[in-house]
């Protein structure tokens, strides 16, 4: 079923979002994409004269804590829903079942953070940290069968279950995916914003325009070596940069002062430049660096090259060299892919490598080229540099979005197409 083809008049919605939006110290929202992200989809339920029961987790709460309560956000989605907004404390317990129950046509009730519950994730909580094996598996299977009646419970509040939450695709959770089976193929959907992303994923994997060059950035090889592994299948060009630059210079017997650099990567940087080699695809890696004499905005800096980083200097960004050779292979291509950033943006002086990625994957996509931007930090620096409007897509998911590009199955994407 598609939520276009859908009415939901008269009947009760269970929708999964992921208002996981980062809080202050005062419990005000700093960054509310991710709940505008969900509007379509909790306005078209509404206009029909539909009712919606929301579930969401924010933050990695291990039990029930103030400070993930999803109560903090309540008043900033009746502003945004132009409607009240009913609260069930507990996602569980007779209040959430007969708020539920009561709620009428163009009504909303939001539910506490379901990862309050183990159940949500499946896994086992407050494990003692000398627990045996046989004490962990027990544990783990009785988590799994509480988690039954859990998913059960939040599928009895409604008639039909809409996944919009595309960031928790990749796991299979109580209400992303295992909830799915209480609907049947009718009353259960993608929200919009999940089509869309689903609809981006497919086009990068399955309606490649060439060249096809992915742009990883980011800090650790260990963190993206499935992913880089993977994409050697699939781009005509990988360029690699962020803080992986220097465990490649490192392992090609470059020097890299005090740059990250993970000592005991080194071979498998080796590997995939050889894998690289013999697929056919051109890894390119920064030649010069922008390094810095601490860890700070304000460090003395000097561009050098990328594989003689001085005693004392850490690579904080690519240089000048780097920006141009990354824009040229940018320019050239047809799809793009982008995820992490190229140096340390958090640092206002550490910026302008990013910034150049993103101008020239802006300009690409002005000459044509389909660009998917995935991933927190390209995410966030798309939006620094108010790059966000021309790129293609700019995905809301990060290891979602990576782990759909690996090839791997989404739970809640499949979980919805069963
Ligand atoms: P990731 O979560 O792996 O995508 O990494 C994103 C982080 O990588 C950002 O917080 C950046 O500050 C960091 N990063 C990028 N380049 C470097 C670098 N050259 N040295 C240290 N950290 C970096």
């Amino acid at each position: 079923m598609t939520i276009d083809q859908f009415n939901f008049a008269g009947k009760k919605a269970f929708v999964r979002v992921d208002f996981n939006v980062p809080l202050d110290e005062n419990f005000n929202i700093t960054d509310d994409t991710r709940m505008r992200a969900a509007l379509p989809t909790l306005k078209k339920i509404l206009a029909d004269g539909g009712s919606i029961i929301i579930g969401s987790h924010l933050g990695r709460p291990k039990g029930v804590a103030e400070k993930f309560s999803l109560k903090h956000i309540k008043k900033h989605l009746e502003e945004l829903l132009g409607v009240e907004v009913q609260f069930a404390n507990d996602c569980m317990g007779e209040e959430a079942a007969v708020k539920a129950a009561a709620l009428q046509p163009g009504e909303v009730l939001l539910l506490e953070n379901l990862r309050f519950y183990a159940e949500e994730e499946g896994k086992p909580r407050g494990l003692a940290e000398d627990a045996t094996d046989e004490e962990k598996k027990a544990a783990k299977a009785a988590v799994k069968e509480s988690q039954k009646e859990f998913t059960k419970k939040l599928a009895s509040y409604a008639d039909c279950y809409v996944n919009d939450a595309f960031g928790t695709a990749h796991r299979a959770h109580a209400s992303t995916a295992l909830i799915a089976k209480y609907f049947d193929k009718d009353n259960k959907m993608f929200g919009y914003l999940m089509e869309k992303e689903v609809k981006a994923v497919d086009k990068v994997l399955n309606d490649i325009q060439r060249p096809f060059t992915a742009i990883m950035g980011g800090s650790k090889v260990s963190s993206k070596i499935e992913i880089i592994e993977n994409l050697l299948n699939k781009v005509d060009n990988l360029i690699i940069a962020g803080g992986m630059t220097y465990t490649f210079m490192k392992a090609q017997g470059g020097k890299v002062g005090l740059s990250i650099c993970e000592e005991d990567k080194l071979d498998l940087a080796l590997d995939l430049l050889k894998k690289a080699e013999e697929k056919g695809v051109k890894l390119v890696l920064a030649v010069d660096s922008k390094v810095a004499d601490s860890f700070s905005n304000d460090a003395n800096t000097q561009f050098v090259p990328s594989n003689d980083i001085p005693d004392g200097w850490e690579g904080l960004d690519i240089g000048p060299k780097t920006m141009e050779m990354f824009a040229e292979v940018i320019k050239g291509s047809k799809t793009i892919l982008w995820n992490g950033p190229t140096g340390v943006f958090e640092f206002d002086n550490f910026t302008q490598g990013s910034r150049a990625v993103g101008e020239a994957i802006v300009e690409a996509t002005k000459n044509g080229a389909f660009s998917l931007v995935g991933g927190g930090d390209s995410v966030a620096c798309v939006n620094k540099f108010g790059l966000a409007s021309g790129v293609s897509y700019v995905s809301t998911g990060g290891g979602a979005l990576l782990e759909a590009i690996e090839g791997k199955v989404l739970p809640g994407i499949a979980a919805i197409n069963e």
